[in-house]
């Protein structure tokens, strides 16, 4: 066969129909999710949709026993997974979660979802992306730590400085990634600080990583409501989950302003029409755990809360959690995805026929990665840059971009999240045609 040929059958190949069963968007979960957020992209990546394909597959899945000795002396055994998506543009890099619903086919969306942010802001990473399915709240803090110990010493045949770099996500804080720098390291035999980000600013931890997610957002979402005429510093506000992403990006929403109307947790859901008093409220969570018991509030139902009479709505915890069946009663002009996959594609259907804007967590939420690269990058130097430094950076990165997603979205008239795939899509699969298939 000519290398022509040879090259033919690449393009030929038929997409999506020689996919296993676990990779078909048959039933919707995240992962059909991200499957079907590809194929709308595909139309536009000209000659690059050849390697289309690559984009609908992960790279590397590792599924991973956990055992632990429970406090108890009994023995549990926990699912655990570290999915590498695409390592075409750099290591593998993405979050942790600790969740009792994780399960394989959300961490390899996720994973998927990491490659295309990582593009998007064009830091040099592919996507991954870990979990384990366990509620943390059932562990005494010593079988947590176990737990955290044995999942990286299980994965850390593919993780590395250079391989793969763990961060915190949904349940997993900078002592989890303490406990992980430290079984990478005593496995390795060298303190190895590189291997995950996240870190405490003690064990090379970068200054703002904590507050980075929440900054990005908030930065991305000034950005958007000047382009569509809406003053973020009188806008009012809806949040669902109000820990690192959420809580940050009302802190600093309000710090401009704006007045927080609305906050659900798994606690329950507030409303305050003047505004929540947000440093109170936080510091209410950092005890109680939740929003739940909060005076100064009043309680509302929790589907009440997709009516609540708002400008923004922030998503900031789970995935699907805006769709066809609460799409059309949403009042806000603006959506910022602090989440991972919040909405659902025929919600964003929906939203788009309703003109109300929807700012991708691929772009909205890519603060957090971004101060993990400049973290990792120090852990490389031993050099450390001060804050102010950081924030700077983060919000030039974040603001251009925007800027370019902004430009292909009015160019192509698709919505930001087609826009902001069609960027990351183009830069991984260059890199994937630059790199070619090995042998
Ligand atoms: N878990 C975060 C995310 O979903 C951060 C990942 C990282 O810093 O590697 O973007």
């Amino acid at each position: 066969m000519s290398q022509t040929s040879k090259s033919d059958a690449i393009t030929a190949a038929p997409t999506g129909l020689a996919l296993p069963s676990y990779l078909q968007a048959d039933k919707l979960g995240p992962w059909g999710i991200y499957l079907q957020q590809v194929d709308r992209v595909v139309p536009y990546l000209g000659s690059l949709a050849r390697w289309a394909d690559t984009l609908r597959r992960p790279k590397r899945a590792l599924i991973v026993d956990v055992p632990i000795q429970m406090d108890n002396g009994s023995i549990a055994h926990f699912e655990g997974y570290r999915v590498q998506h695409n390592t075409s543009r750099g290591p593998g890099k993405g979050g942790v979660r600790f969740h009792q619903d994780v399960t394989l086919s959300e961490v390899m969306a996720l994973s998927a979802w990491m490659s295309i942010k990582n593009a998007a802001v064009n830091v040099p990473y592919g996507g991954a992306k870990g979990g384990i399915r366990v509620d943390p709240k059932t562990l005494s803090r010593g079988e947590l730590e176990r737990m955290t110990r044995r999942y990286t010493s299980e994965i850390g045949i593919i993780i590395g400085p250079t391989k793969d770099i763990p961060a915190p996500d949904v349940n997993t804080n900078e002592q989890i990634m303490a406990w992980m720098m430290d079984t990478y390291s005593m496995n390795e035999g060298a303190t190895a600080t590189g291997v995950v980000t996240g870190k405490p600013v003690d064990l090379g931890g970068s200054l703002g990583r904590r507050d980075a997610t929440g900054r990005g957002v908030f930065t991305v979402g000034v950005e958007a409501a000047n382009h569509i005429g809406l003053d973020t510093r009188t806008a009012r506000i809806a949040v669902q989950g109000f820990g690192n992403v959420g809580g940050v990006a009302a802190r600093l929403f309000a710090e401009s302003g704006a007045r927080i109307v609305s906050v659900q947790d798994h606690g329950g859901t507030i409303y305050r029409e003047a505004g929540l008093d947000v440093p109170a409220l936080l510091a209410h969570v950092a005890v109680v755990g939740s929003v739940a018991g909060f005076v100064g509030a009043e309680v509302i139902a929790n589907d009440a809360f997709w009516d609540v009479d708002c400008d923004i709505l922030i998503p900031a915890a789970l995935e699907q959690q805006i769709t066809e069946a609460n799409a059309p009663r949403i009042k806000a002009k603006m959506i910022i995805e602090g989440a991972n996959g919040p909405t659902t594609p025929a919600a964003d259907d929906i939203l788009h026929d309703r003109n109300i804007l929807v700012l991708p967590d691929v772009i909205a939420n890519a603060g957090g990665v971004t101060v993990s690269y400049f973290e990792w990058v120090q852990d490389f130097s031993s050099f450390f840059w001060s804050e102010d430094e950081i924030n700077a950076r983060l919000v030039r990165i974040m603001k251009e971009a925007f800027a370019g997603v902004w430009q292909v979205a009015q160019e192509n008239t698709v919505s930001l999240r087609t826009a902001t795939f069609i960027v990351a899509c183009k830069r991984i699969l260059h890199a994937r045609e630059l790199r070619g298939l090995y042998p």
